[in-house]
């Protein structure tokens, strides 16, 4: 274990591709380049507040306990191995083309080898501004940053595929913001996240280049994309096969999102991770109440295209845009097409086997499908608390004698208890549901360790983050602390003082329910 300001950073990515070295921090178009060289600007006061030990432990890293080492983690200091960087990617935003974006506020400081053998991109977010940053400062502030630190450990910890947090400092400077996007800004502490991955490139990356028409550019990072995170892939036809993995990762991680209700709230391409992992924690939510219509982004709200339930099919569209810019080094358009052709069906089938394992099924059987779509429309008319009612489904006894059963067995998870048709249609779902479980081959219990896997009991729900972040911001951390430990048991039942309905205060409440982008 060495301390931060001991490691020696590798910087792979940089030495590979040409970048702009000239270090000119001022907003413009970058052609020609992969990534601008840009030093982090420092701020006032850096002040560790959460520091994550086990991925400091993969890393090999000490806790910053010098202010040296916090200054790292703060941008103001480089030691002399690093060359800080901030990465060129386009990307279509909301379904429209939106050309040069880049990271603007996100400055990687190099590579740290891992005690696996691999290297894993540092990166600071809302490190200052970078040639990306447009007409934006370059900053994070706290609320948006607790959220992201938290979040990306509380899907690591479920198992989803994900950037990490290693790191999150307050900076001691001001921010400016205008979080309802109303005309009145107000200032807030300003923080810094550190995040670790693999890599951060996006399909925007490669959007990028092929809209410049740079395709021996396009081409050396398919390249080296595919020899440094794909290795296993062999030579003949690589840039398919390639594809068609990123389409399959893609693919489970909408599932995986899915399956424990995550609506990641701004889906541009420019935030669709070419490794497959979440990637940019802006105005997610976990579902309360089951609506695949609900968005957490106030600016998707018109369209509701980031909606919980088009998620899948959104990343069909955004694979899209990737097989677009690929296309001119795969040249095999044809190919490609069939690539895409055939994610609707490995979607449904890992979509079908995880709904399976969340109804604690022995394996899917003809006729699962179409229960799982009855089983959903019910949950849609319903609107229970979804995770709740999940947990009370896993305690189900084997038979329900009448509605008033079944309305006190699943009592905790109503939002509105239900009457009249949608009582009725309850009650017979959840009767077929009975008599399908009586044809798992396998015995109740393996079927409930199904369960139990499948469905979590703690979710970092919006309401809980928007306290943690205010009382936080009043100096209290209570809650922030408890936080950092229950996002680490999401499957036990450790936890379940928070194992309740979103209370009803926090239904409308800005933070709460909805949230814009502005971070
Ligand atoms: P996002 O919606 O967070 O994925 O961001 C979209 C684009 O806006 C990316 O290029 C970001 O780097 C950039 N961006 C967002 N917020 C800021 C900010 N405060 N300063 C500079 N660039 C930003
Ligand atoms: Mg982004």
């Amino acid at each position: 274990m060495d301390k931060l300001s001991d490691k020696i950073f590798g910087s792979d990515f940089v030495n590979h591709f040409d970048g702009d070295q000239s270090g000119n921090l001022q907003p413009r178009q970058t052609p020609g380049v992969l990534y601008s060289k840009a030093m982090p600007t420092p701020v006032a006061k850096p002040t560790l507040l959460a520091w994550t030990d086990n991925l400091a432990e993969r890393l090999a890293c000490l806790k910053p306990i010098e202010q040296a080492d916090i200054s790292i983690l703060a941008g103001n200091l480089v030691t002399e191995s690093m060359q800080p960087y901030a990465a060129c990617y386009a990307g279509h935003q909301f379904g429209n083309w939106a050309g040069q974006l880049g990271d603007g506020r996100a400055i990687a400081l190099g590579e740290l080898k891992g005690i696996d053998g691999n290297a894993y991109e540092i990166q600071l977010k809302g490190a200052g501004p970078t040639p990306y940053s447009r007409r934006a400062d370059g900053r994070a502030v706290l609320r948006s940053s607790v959220r992201e630190y938290l979040m990306s450990e509380a899907m690591y910890y479920l198992g989803i595929p994900t950037t990490r947090a290693l790191s999150l400092v307050s900076t001691g400077d001001k921010v400016l913001r205008d979080m309802f996007y109303d005309g009145h800004p107000e200032y807030e502490p300003g923080a810094i996240v550190t995040r670790v991955a693999p890599s951060f490139l996006r399909f925007g990356n490669f959007e990028m280049l092929a809209a410049r028409k740079e395709y021996d550019n396009l081409k050396r990072l398919m390249d080296w994309v595919i020899a440094r995170y794909y290795p296993h892939i062999s030579e003949e036809g690589k840039y398919i096969k390639w594809f068609n993995e990123i389409l399959d990762r893609t693919a489970t991680l909408m599932v995986e999102w899915m399956r424990v209700g995550f609506v990641h709230g701004v889906m541009n391409t420019d935030n669709m991770s070419i490794l497959g992992l979440t990637i940019d924690y802006g105005p997610y939510s976990f579902l309360d109440d089951y609506d695949p219509d609900f968005t957490p982004n106030t600016t998707d709200l018109p369209g509701r295209r980031y909606a919980f339930g088009n998620q899948g099919s959104i990343a069909y569209w955004n694979l899209g845009a990737l097989a677009n810019a690929i296309a001119p080094v795969v040249n095999d358009i044809p190919q490609l097409k069939e690539s895409m052709a055939g994610y609707e069906e490995i979607f449904m089938n890992k979509y079908t086997a995880m709904m399976a394992a969340k109804l604690g099924f022995d394996q899917v059987k003809s006729g699962d499908r179409e229960f799982i779509i009855d089983f959903e429309q019910m949950l849609v008319q319903l609107k229970p608390d979804m995770t709740i009612f999940y947990q009370l489904l896993m305690e189900l006894p084997s038979t329900i004698e009448n509605h008033i059963d079944l309305i006190n067995h699943f009592d905790e998870s109503f939002y509105i208890e239900p009457s009249g048709d949608v009582l009725n249609i309850f009650y017979n779902i959840i009767k077929s549901y009975l008599l399908r479980l009586k044809e798992n081959t396998c015995t109740k219990e393996e079927s409930k360790n199904k369960m139990l896997k499948a469905n979590p009991r703690f979710i970092l729900r919006n309401y809980l983050l928007h306290q943690a972040i205010e009382d936080l911001t009043n100096g209290n951390s209570e809650l922030f602390d408890k936080l950092q430990q229950a996002i680490k048991e999401p499957y036990s039942n450790k936890f379940d003082e928070f194992f309740k309905l979103r209370p009803d205060w926090a239904s409308q409440k800005a933070g709460c329910s909805m949230l814009s982008c502005s971070s």
